[in-house]
């Protein structure tokens, strides 16, 4: 068997046969560079034979798939993505947030030390491996633990507070669906410095601004809670112990591996028996320190200040170990089961695990491709300007005059080689709103034909005054 997806293990062989049999060997050859005819020789009796070809024909042969789990982003998908990451960086900027880049693989012990040992990420997501030189090299599953080791790598734990924004490609090895993927992209805003809960309250809101500003806040609910501080924590724990070891009859293989090593995790499984028995867990409220109590209060006055609407639950865990006090998500019903498109909190011990000073911190992350669905429609694909000339002598002068609407900041372009007619039919076809017609009199004359392609109204524009013309149409 394959340990791959079934569907995919067949379709090597056939694919193989195809080209095989359709393409003359010397052909495959001379394209691919292949110095073994033998292998592309598949007797004709042969041919529906659906056992796997020998690895070396399946590698060569098979149209190359993205790897599972991952997706190209193109066309409008790409415009969902882009604008999702635009508007973010646009909101962060209005708070104060500054842009950081982190590599997207780290050393292994930058995840491994920080992100919990007994976390899904670290047990079974990550993707790993030993570098050339023998060094374990982590994908980036996350993107906080990466931006607290360049924090402490550059020396800015001593410039505090530092407001960061990041936007990128993070990697996971789980079982692909919707809104669920191996390579899957963040945007995430990390506020590192202040205690206050203000500061919680101000990362929220940045949260949430963001979410008004693509227009799906009112598709989302954002939902509180409080992890506590260590003494709360501890008190927890045993009321958690006490609890899930009296239902261990109840609790998957897993959690009751959890149950030994950290109790507060079983209230984020999935598994659907540790869900019942996760509803009448006890909450963290009776365990709180009078100082935890009072940062939650906080929390929530602030957020009530900022008007931004938020709603208890008491079952919030953050996946990963590093968080305490604030904990929180902003959770929809429009995608299935994978409902929670931001999540974040504070995590005061993390800066310090990696090697800098002890330094609160509060941050979060989104999922981009969640967010990307919840979008009504996609940004629309952008119309530019065809430029079309007429005849051999009219090209050099449509040529300037394509190079001078570029450098006026408008978007055009002009096909290679064709008639007016063909040129016309590749305008339509890269969605131009407008055409410049420029024959062989009009170069003469130093003008164009301006043609809008949606009403069909044209008029004679001067060369020297085409882009200014255009920009005033376009409405810049
Ligand atoms: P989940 O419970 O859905 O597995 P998580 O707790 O593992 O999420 P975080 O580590 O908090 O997720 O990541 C923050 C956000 O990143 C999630 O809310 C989600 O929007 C997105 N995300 C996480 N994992 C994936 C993935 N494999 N594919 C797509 N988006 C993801
Ligand atoms: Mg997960």
């Amino acid at each position: 068997m394959c340990p791959a997806a079934t569907s995919s293990c067949s379709r090597p062989a056939r694919a193989a046969l195809v080209v095989a049999d359709k393409v003359p060997p010397n052909l495959v050859m001379g394209v691919l560079g292949w110095k073994q005819p033998a292998l592309l020789a598949r007797p004709a009796a042969n041919r529906h034979d659906t056992r796997p070809s020998p690895p070396h024909i399946r590698n060569v042969m098979t149209p190359l798939q993205p790897p599972r789990g991952t997706h190209d982003l193109i066309g409008e998908e790409q415009r969902r993505h882009a604008h999702v990451v635009a508007t973010a960086r646009g909101i962060a900027g209005l708070y104060g947030f500054d842009e950081w880049a982190t590599p997207i693989f780290e050393d292994t012990r930058v995840f491994a030390r920080t992100l919990g040992e007994t976390s899904d990420v670290v047990t079974k997501e990550m993707y790993s491996f030993d570098d050339r030189g023998g060094d374990s090299i982590t994908l980036r599953p996350e993107g906080t633990a990466g931006i607290c080791r360049a924090l402490v790598t550059n020396g800015l734990t001593q410039s505090l507070p530092q407001k960061v924004f990041y936007a990128g490609p993070m990697f996971r090895y789980e079982r692909p669906q919707k809104g669920r993927y191996r390579q899957f992209h963040q945007i995430g805003a990390e506020l590192i410095g202040p205690a206050e809960p203000l500061a919680d309250a101000e990362i929220i809101a940045l949260g949430w601004h963001i979410l008004a500003a693509l227009g799906i806040a009112g598709d989302t609910a954002l939902e509180i809670n409080t992890l506590g501080d260590a003494d709360s924590r501890a008190a927890y724990r045993a009321a958690l112990v006490a609890y899930f070891a009296a239902h261990r009859d109840a609790l998957s293989p897993e959690s009751l591996d959890r149950l030994e090593r950290n109790p507060m995790r079983i209230l984020d499984s999935k598994d659907a028996g540790d869900r019942q028995v996760v509803a009448d867990a006890p909450s963290i409220a009776p365990h709180l320190t009078a100082e935890a109590a009072a940062f939650y209060d906080a929390l929530r006055t602030q957020l009530a200040r900022m008007g931004v609407p938020f709603r208890e639950n008491p079952r919030i865990v953050r996946g990963l170990d590093y968080y305490n006090h604030t904990a929180f998500e902003f959770v929809t019903d429009r995608l299935g089961a994978q409902g929670t498109v931001m999540a974040g909190g504070r995590y005061d011990g993390l800066v310090q695990q990696m090697g800098g000073p002890a330094t609160p911190a509060v941050g979060w992350a989104a999922g981009i491709e969640r967010l990307s669905m919840l979008l009504d429609a996609a940004p629309a694909a952008p119309a530019g300007i065809a430029v079309v000339p007429v005849g051999e002598a009219a090209e050099a002068v449509a040529l300037d005059t394509l190079q001078a609407l570029r450098r006026a900041g408008l978007r055009a372009e002009m096909a290679y080689r064709g008639n007016l007619k063909r040129r016309m039919e590749r305008a339509n076809r890269i969605g131009a709103a407008t055409a410049v017609i420029i024959g062989e009199a009009e170069a003469a004359r130093g003008v164009a034909q301006v043609k809008d392609l949606g009403t069909g109204a044209q008029s004679e524009v001067p060369l020297a005054g085409l882009a200014a013309h255009l920009l005033a149409e376009a409405g810049r």
